[in-house]
């Protein structure tokens, strides 16, 4: 048992940042930062890396720079560095004056280029890319030395010159660390730290023909900022020793890099270049497709910011990877949601009802209740009229055993109205379709218990049909049909397990009238059908909604059966 004032256990990177403050060994300092390339979206782990750096920064009185690391003129844009911007404020964090690219490091990178170079730990290479493949070796056989790697100082700095003047062709030259063509680790046998490429660049345009490689910016950048932890997923991890040497080399201010797992969700895919596969192959209507586990597309969909740093809290950080269960997200949405989305009535498949017994041009405005978990967000008027909207799935002709909603001779509530009883249908001539109930209405009690005694099982949200106001609802599904997405079948890619039933789009639905020129990004709660957001596809006079989860919260019951499951072992 923990003391109920216990703080909770830190994890493994506090306790290394809370030492270093003991030891004193940043002078004091935290400082770390959020480095993204600018080649995609973000997308869900990109929040956890936010969360967890910006949130460190946040708990132990330092700081958290936002840094571009655009050093590859290829796949970067303009678009990708505006998205990132604004997600990471909508996440909630403050770079304060601290945005930064590594593109304008390149004159300081090449500066220290030369200094390895003149230190005799660097040299150009003219092996083809495939040759340099070849002579790597694998991580049974040791790497061959170039048979340039003996240049002089002299013949190397010339060479590096005139590689940047534009002398030589693309993919002709590189750049390379002497390091140990015998390592272990095959980023340490001479790792390419610069590549001859015509590309321009989104921010110092044709200035430059030569471009560094990730390994020698990313190390540079951080030191550059005077970072004290450079976090990053644990692939890098046999990257490290490399980061080490160059800063060693070259004698410069050198911060720790510290790894951790990456954050993977049962059936989404995490990986930028697939996830503009699926924008660019039309499987998706673009980087903020509300399916789309980016920040963008899960605002559009109606995720609040905190509940998506609740989740990153939660899931906390550990050193060995593994797979969240994507309904523990949802489960943080819901909850967060339920505290804060006003309650209003959506049908969604509208069934025609009229209250034969209600006078025919009477309305009145019943009271509704916004939130029962906050009464402070009061009350609203909804009109009752004598022709509604029920949820075509809450009658049944032949109602099934335990199915307890409307049905032929049937009485059931009316949120926040009258108890009606079901008197009669009509029926399409040619499909034998119910089209139409006729109900009537008992005038006596209103929203609670009959008084009488009566047993009513079951209680109906509503529309007026002449108050109702129409909309576009959007459904969503998983993206994927597998939990793991990757795995797939020989000679398939993780596009075969794209759902197709991802999307469903209703175009007949009726909500109350208060929803009308609701603006994009309000949300609410439908009452018995889940929690849905405004989209930006709407107009003024055109209503269309996301539905962001549903009710039914597969998390909270999961969590439910281990406790039982934990309770049944003790005893
Ligand atoms: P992807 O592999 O999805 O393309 P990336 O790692 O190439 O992502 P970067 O732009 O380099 O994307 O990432 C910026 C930061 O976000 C890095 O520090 C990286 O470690 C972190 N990051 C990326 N993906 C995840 C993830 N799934 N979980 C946690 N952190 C992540
Ligand atoms: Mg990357």
């Amino acid at each position: 048992m923990t003391a109920p004032d216990a703080r909770p256990a830190l994890n493994f990177i506090q306790e290394i940042i809370a030492e270093d403050l003991k030891t004193n060994k940043w002078d004091g300092r935290v400082h770390t930062r959020f480095p993204p390339e600018p080649n995609g979206y973000l997308h869900i782990g990109h929040a956890k890396s936010i969360c967890l750096n910006f949130g460190l920064a946040d708990e132990f009185g330092g700081l958290c720079n936002l840094r571009f690391d655009d050093t590859n003129p290829i796949k970067e844009e303009q678009e990708y560095i505006d998205s990132i911007i604004e997600d990471v404020r909508w996440l909630g964090f403050d770079w304060k004056d601290r945005l930064y690219y590594g593109s304008d490091y390149f004159e300081q990178m090449y500066e220290w280029a030369v200094q390895l170079i003149n230190a005799g730990k660097a040299y150009v290479c003219d092996l083809t890319p495939e040759q340099t493949r070849q002579y790597r070796g694998t991580l049974t056989t040791p790497g061959k030395d170039s048979p340039y790697r003996t240049r002089s100082v002299d013949e190397n700095l010339d060479l590096f010159e005139r590689m940047r003047a534009g002398d030589f062709p693309d993919g002709s030259r590189t750049l390379r660390a002497k390091i140990d063509m015998a390592s272990p680790n095959l980023n340490m046998r001479d790792p390419v730290m610069y590549r001859v490429l015509r590309a321009r660049h989104h921010r110092t345009g044709d200035k430059w023909c030569i471009y560094p490689m990730y390994d020698w910016a990313h190390a540079l950048e951080d030191s550059i900022e005077g970072i004290t932890h450079s976090i990053c997923t644990l692939e890098f991890e046999n990257h490290r020793p490399l980061y080490d040497w160059f800063l060693d080399e070259l004698g410069v201010y050198h911060p720790q890099q510290i790894e951790f797992a990456r954050l993977e969700l049962t059936y989404t895919i995490m990986s930028k270049r697939r996830l503009l596969e699926l924008v660019d192959g039309g499987h998706v209507c673009g980087w903020d497709d509300p399916r789309m586990p980016t920040i963008s597309g899960m605002r559009r969909r109606g995720y609040t910011p905190e509940s998506i740093r609740t989740f990153c809290k939660r899931i906390g950080v550990a050193k060995f990877n593994s797979t969240v269960d994507i309904a523990k997200l949802e489960h943080a949405v819901r909850e967060d949601l339920n505290k804060r989305a006003p309650r209003v009535m959506g049908v969604l498949h509208p069934l025609r009802v009229v209250i034969d017994n209600y006078p025919e041009h009477q309305v009145e405005e019943l009271d509704a209740v916004n939130n029962p978990e906050d009464p402070g967000m009061g009350t609203r008027k909804v009109p009752f009229s004598r022709v509604l909207y029920l949820e075509r799935d809450d009658f049944r002709e032949d109602p099934p055993k335990k199915f307890f909603r409307l049905a032929p001779g049937r009485e059931v509530r009316l949120r926040y109205a009258y108890y009606i009883t079901c008197t009669g249908m009509v029926k399409d001539e040619q499909t034998g379709e119910v089209v139409e109930l006729h109900c009537t209405y008992d005038p006596a009690p209103r929203g609670g218990d009959s008084p009488d005694g009566r047993k009513v099982k079951a209680t109906l949200h509503w529309v007026s049909a002449a108050h109702a106001v129409g909309a576009e609802v959007r459904l969503y599904d998983h993206l994927f049909t597998k939990a793991d997405p990757g795995d797939v079948e020989a000679g398939q890619d993780y596009k075969s397990n794209l759902s197709p039933n991802s999307l469903e789009v209703l175009t007949h639905c009726k909500v109350e009238p208060g929803l009308a020129g609701a603006a994009p990004g309000t949300r609410y709660q439908f009452e018995r059908n889940g929690y849905f957001c405004v989209d930006p596809d709407s107009s003024a006079d055109r209503l269309v909604f996301n539905r962001t989860v549903t009710l039914r919260d597969a998390w909270a019951r999961i969590e439910k059966a281990q406790m039982a499951q934990e309770k049944s072992g003790e005893s």
